[in-house]
């Protein structure tokens, strides 16, 4: 925005020397042509009460006025120039001191009021994103309590029990996962990997949601390996976030097909469902922080899976229709080659 702002002094700054030096230039007897020029002061006037409010208003008002100052003062000490002539243009600089201090604060109070607006929704996301992950983390953190409780009575059968007691740990390890990389920089370290690899990872993790959720997870892979240099543990986190929400979108016996493939420009993975799709404002709102429909979702999924594909330079392509279902394509570059083998995905 700072870069911005230097090109807007620039135009502002040019604008009022331009009108100053044709304003200089002009014959003092034109009235005609100087009432003109004096009225395109407004154009630097309002653009600086756009642009920097109440305060670059009146910055750029008393630049103005010290460029009119030889014009008024060489007018004043002429017999020849008409009281009527002074009293107008001390009119017209009153009137752009006016809208100049209305106009720079309507800007600044419009500016507070959206700053406050976005705080008031930031803490209120904040407030609800916390809930959500306690909650979220409270269910796995029972149901670790209770079968270590039974175990250490004798009770109930080990394997089954450790393996409930490792799903909801990896449970909660995920939403921390989220949350972590939500809240920092994403480290990405690339080596040369097989994608299909890293799909076969994601989609076994998604394995016990989809069966509990008692939806189909198939895979479809091609039989010679999809070389790429990735951030294989975050690419693995993006690709199961993008699962999940397919799972989770899906209904009973529906199928979630997961597929990668040698694309034009790279590799390719697709994700695709047969669930509820997304209407509109879901599709203009995915990629946001905290955006979530679902009673118990973070809506942190979808923001850090673009963070990471962000981070190897690829894409996410959404093609989604309500009652139909969603795919995502993933398409990463072909030669994507990272420095020292690190890249950072901005937060
Ligand atoms: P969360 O899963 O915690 O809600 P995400 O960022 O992963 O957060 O997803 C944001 C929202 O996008 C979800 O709440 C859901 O409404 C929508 N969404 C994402 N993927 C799909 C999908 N495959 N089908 C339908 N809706 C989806
Ligand atoms: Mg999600």
């Amino acid at each position: 925005m700072l870069g911005h702002k230097k090109y807007y002094i620039i135009i502002i700054v040019s604008f009022t020397l331009l009108i100053g030096y044709l304003h200089y230039k002009t014959d003092p007897e034109n009235y005609v042509l100087h009432d003109i020029q004096t009225e395109l002061h407004y154009i630097p006037l309002l653009l600086a009460a756009l642009v920097f409010g109440l305060r670059g208003a009146l910055l750029t008002f008393a630049a103005i006025t010290v460029l009119y100052m030889p014009y008024f003062l060489a007018a004043w000490s002429d017999p020849m120039f008409s009281m009527y002539r002074l009293f107008q243009i001390l009119l017209s600089g009153c009137s752009a001191f006016a809208v100049a201090f209305l106009a720079g604060f309507l800007v600044d109070r419009e500016r507070r009021h959206r700053e406050q607006a976005e705080r008031n929704r930031y803490l209120a996301s904040v407030g609800r994103v916390a809930t959500t992950i306690v909650h979220d983390l409270k269910n796995p953190l029972i149901t670790i309590i209770g079968f270590t409780r039974r175990l250490q009575k004798g009770k109930g059968d080990l394997d089954s029990a450790l393996k409930s007691i490792m799903e909801s740990a990896l449970n909660m390890q995920r939403i921390v996962h989220d949350v972590l990389d939500f809240t920092r920089p994403i480290n990405l370290t690339f080596s040369e990997e097989d994608i299909r690899n890293v799909v076969n990872r994601a989609c076994d993790s998604c394995r016990t949601s989809a069966k509990k959720q008692q939806v189909t997870l198939s895979v479809h892979l091609p039989p010679d390996p999809i070389k790429a240099r990735i951030g294989k543990t975050h690419l693995e986190r993006a690709i199961v976030n993008i699962i999940s929400n397919a799972i989770d979108a899906s209904g009973k016996d529906e199928e979630v097909a997961v597929n990668a493939a040698h694309g034009e420009n790279g590799p390719v993975i697709r994700i695709k469902d047969h669930g509820s799709g997304m209407d509109r404002e879901t599709l203009e709102n995915i990629f946001v922080p905290f955006f979530t429909r679902k009673h118990v979702g973070t809506g942190l999924g979808m923001s850090i899976a673009k963070k990471i594909i962000d981070g190897h330079h690829g894409k996410i392509r959404i093609k989604s229709k309500v009652g139909v279902g969603t795919e995502m394509i993933i398409e990463l570059p072909e030669n994507f080659n990272v420095g020292k083998d690190k890249g950072k995905a901005a937060g």
